[in-house]
């Protein structure tokens, strides 16, 4: 039986603060006490650097970074932890195969398609990359729903295509993408894709060997893991033909001062002393997530999406954007002419933790005609009572500003 009370019990902040009601998952969830615990255990017991001491305690050390590797490739479905890089985040790892992976391959003339709803990291390093090189960012449109049309989606697949990048689910508007057929249509033309799994990693199933997906890439803090650790996963075929663009110890075989030879992947894309705590914390993150059942979770989310959709499309001058038949739990809304900003700070007056603004994605407000929303993102620790209460002070809001 899924008990959010008890889940709670794992999340120290909540015993701290017993009048939160965090619903500012999407930007970052909480961390429960296993992963400050490992943190602060390897800090206090075991500190030391990784890939370099031969002494007890760094072997360890080195063993137990890598074995987090391992703990990963299986938890994506990776076939090998050398396909799994540790960077600071999702949105190092997608700036890595931007200029590891796609510069020295894009030509002039060349195309990258993305999609109208990405978070600025999956547009901007691409953008530049086409920039740089005379290239095209072709742009897939989306519908009023926040929904890709597939069709129109293929039709811009071509063979000046170099990559697809695209997002699994939508950080503002909560689409769960259909990766699938996305990934289909485009291995069709031999083109590579890149999904950015932010939002998905901590309460989707992600197979990526099965998906046969390119690169995934995701960042440890959106999955009860601690911020400055993300993954990119690569496959062996890309790692093996890519070339390290970030320079330093610890990733190379041999220097001379005409020659460097690199080390093989992952570790020559891991230069310098990487995050070793964030990354023992990001192991124990894992085994968090892993210890629930991925039905029970999806059905709680799913229940406090619905009841808040239910509540919030009930106060008047609601709009919910984003309205896709496969949602994550992600609400985006605007409430009449009251700013985004103003409903946060009144929500968060009253202790109600939400983030307003473009969420990062400024072209997709422009698509809506709106400069923001105020954004509701859940996760398991999460309640319907947090729900009904948040709808409470939504609805005093729209009293508030327009007086009925
Ligand atoms: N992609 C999506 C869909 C996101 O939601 C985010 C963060 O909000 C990012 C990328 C960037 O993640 P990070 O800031 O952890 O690098």
């Amino acid at each position: 039986m899924f008990d959010p009370q008890q889940i709670r019990t794992h999340f120290p902040i909540f015993s701290h603060r017993p009048e939160l009601i965090y619903l500012d998952n999407a930007a970052t969830t909480q961390k429960p006490i296993s992963v400050i615990r490992a943190i602060s255990d390897f800090y206090e017991k075991e500190n030391t650097n990784v890939h370099r001491g031969i002494y007890e305690m760094a072997a360890s050390t080195s063993q137990k970074y890598e074995e987090v590797r391992q703990k990963t490739a299986d938890f994506i479905g990776a076939a090998k932890k050398e396909e799994i890089v540790f960077t600071s985040g999702t949105t190092a790892s997608i700036n890595l195969v931007a200029q590891s992976f796609l510069i020295p391959r894009l030509e002039t003339g060349d195309e990258v398609v993305i999609s109208m709803m990405e978070h600025h990291v999956n547009l901007i390093p691409w953008q530049q990359a086409c920039k740089l090189k005379g290239a095209k960012l072709v742009v897939a449109p989306i519908n009023k729903a926040g929904e890709l049309d597939l069709k129109i989606f293929k039709s811009l697949l071509s063979e000046r295509t170099k990559l697809v990048a695209v997002t699994h689910v939508s950080n503002t508007l909560g689409t769960i993408n259909p990766i699938g057929e996305i990934l289909e249509m485009a291995h069709k033309r031999d083109i590579p894709v890149l999904v950015d799994g932010a939002q998905s990693a901590a309460h989707f199933d992600i197979d990526v060997e099965a998906w046969d997906v390119d690169f995934f890439v995701f960042s440890g803090h959106k999955m009860y893991g601690p911020t400055g650790v993300g993954i990119l996963y690569g496959k062996e075929e890309h790692f093996t033909k890519m070339l390290p663009v970030h320079f330093g110890g610890n990733a190379i075989r041999e220097v001379r001062f005409e020659e460097t030879v690199f080390a093989l992947p992952p570790r020559c894309f891991e230069p310098g002393t990487p995050n070793i705590a964030g990354v023992i914390g990001f192991g124990q993150a894992i085994d968090f997530v892993s210890s629930f059942d991925k039905k029970g979770v999806k059905y709680h989310l799913q229940r406090l999406t619905e009841l808040a959709t239910e509540k919030l499309q009930k106060v008047k001058g609601v709009k919910i954007v984003g309205t896709a038949k496969n949602k994550s739990p992600v609400i985006s809304f605007t409430l009449g002419n009251v700013h985004p900003h103003d409903v946060a700070t009144f929500l968060g007056a009253e202790n109600i933790a939400v983030r307003a603004g473009h969420h990062c994605t400024q072209p997709l407000m422009d698509f809506y005609k709106i400069p923001g929303t105020s954004r509701i993102s859940f996760a398991i620790y999460n309640t319907m009572e947090e729900v009904e209460r948040m709808a409470i002070v939504i609805k005093e809001i729209q009293r508030f500003f327009n007086g009925r």
